[in-house]
């Protein structure tokens, strides 16, 4: 089983971000703590000495809080849960949120790997993102994170920003990839409803939907040449690509989220954590008061319960699964739900495999080249 543990809060908000974070005072950090210590706690009948295969402190910004929070809920995950030997713990983190002090107490703890979000190595377009940080302090965090010991670290970085040119992104790939980072993911921005980026260019995407020129944000064509760049790039500097947009030095694959694409079960905590258990999907109370309420009022957290049925478990394996580079095996599909993948997906596999999205070879099923460039259309073939 793994672990998704949500810390909500960041010193500021970012132009773009839609998830659960925010900068919230002490007291609250305070409260939320204890809240999430008690969430945690309350499932160790049910857990008790259940083995975790990996760990991840998402958030927010897990950096941000206070070490002796962490602390008091890293003894607690201890106190319920029990760690595989090689069980990978990640956290992600902010430049300039933590130094080497930080960093070495994070080791001790049992954190393993970072996770440091730095999108752009360029001033203007963290500026325009929103981000805290600069690119120096950024190599300032990376080299404490080093100095602490942290052998596997990630990077996050961004394509499709405004104003992007390919030879921008290039030189945040050289710079990052400068350093060799094991891991590096490169998502491509999105314009969530909510965000403060989307008050600003809602009409530039509607514009660029409608087929007409937009003034900031890259076109779709363009958009598309930056993420080949992009894979093009980190490829010719030895980082192989695992997923749709995910890279890695050998071996330095994120566990924890292939364990989400194979949809191995994994228990979520904090303010609006997601949990897959026993083919049912729960969702936490995302309103943090009343996270915090709920849980003082020792109710229930949960918001949601929604049974998965076998076809949408089916679904759900091939279009997380497709998602990897080395794609699903038969076998393991038939182990999983005791029933051959053609029996199920037959049609749909011939299809695309007609279509050269999808190739078939010594049990594997995976996305060609072509398939991963337009994976959202060819993963939507498979869900009914
Ligand atoms: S640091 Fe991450 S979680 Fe925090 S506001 Fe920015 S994008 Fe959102």
């Amino acid at each position: 089983m793994e672990l998704y543990i949500h810390i909500p809060f960041c010193i500021q908000k970012c132009k773009y971000c839609d998830f659960l974070s925010g900068p919230y005072d002490i007291e609250m950090r305070h409260a939320y703590t204890d809240a999430l210590c008690r969430e945690i706690l309350s499932v160790k009948d049910e857990f008790f000495h259940e083995k975790l295969s990996s760990i991840y402190i998402g958030g927010g910004t897990p950096t941000w809080l206070e070490v002796a929070y962490m602390q008091q809920i890293m003894d607690t995950v201890h106190a319920v849960f029990d760690f595989a030997d090689d069980c990978e713990v990640t956290m992600e983190c902010n430049p300039g949120t933590a130094g080497l002090e930080a960093f070495r107490i994070y080791r001790d703890m049992g954190v393993n790997r970072l996770s440091i979000g730095l999108q752009s190595a360029h001033a203007e377009e963290l500026e325009c993102l929103g981000r805290i940080h600069t690119f120096e302090k950024f190599l300032r965090t990376f080299e404490a994170a080093r100095k602490a010991d942290f052998s596997n670290i990630s990077v996050d970085i961004m394509s499709a920003l405004p104003h992007q040119t390919p030879e921008k992104l290039i030189q945040t790939i050289q710079a990052v990839t400068r350093i060799r980072p094991e891991h590096i993911s490169c998502y491509a921005l999105m314009i969530e409803e909510g965000t403060e980026f989307y008050d600003l260019y809602h009409e530039d995407v509607v514009r660029r939907d409608k087929g007409l020129d937009t003034l900031d944000l890259p076109d779709s064509d363009m958009e598309y040449r930056l993420y080949k760049i992009a894979q093009k790039e980190l490829e010719d500097r030895r980082y192989h690509r695992y997923e749709i947009s995910n890279f890695c030095q050998e071996g330095k694959e994120c566990r924890h989220n292939i364990g989400y694409w194979k949809r191995i079960p994994y228990l979520g905590v904090g303010v609006g954590a997601a949990s897959l258990l026993k083919e049912v999907r729960y969702s936490n109370e995302r309103d943090i008061y009343e996270y915090i309420k709920k849980i003082g009022n020792r109710q229930s957290v949960h918001v949601s319960e929604e049974p998965i049925s076998k076809q949408e478990a089916m679904e759900e394996y091939m279009y997380l699964g497709l998602r990897m580079t080395d794609g699903i095996t038969r076998d393991e599909f038939f182990k999983e739900f005791h029933i051959t993948v053609e029996a199920v997906f037959g049609s749909v596999l011939e299809k695309l495999e007609k279509k050269k999205m999808i190739r078939q070879y010594g049990g594997r099923i995976f996305l060609t080249d072509t398939g991963m460039d337009i994976s959202n259309q060819v993963l939507s073939e498979f869900i009914v």
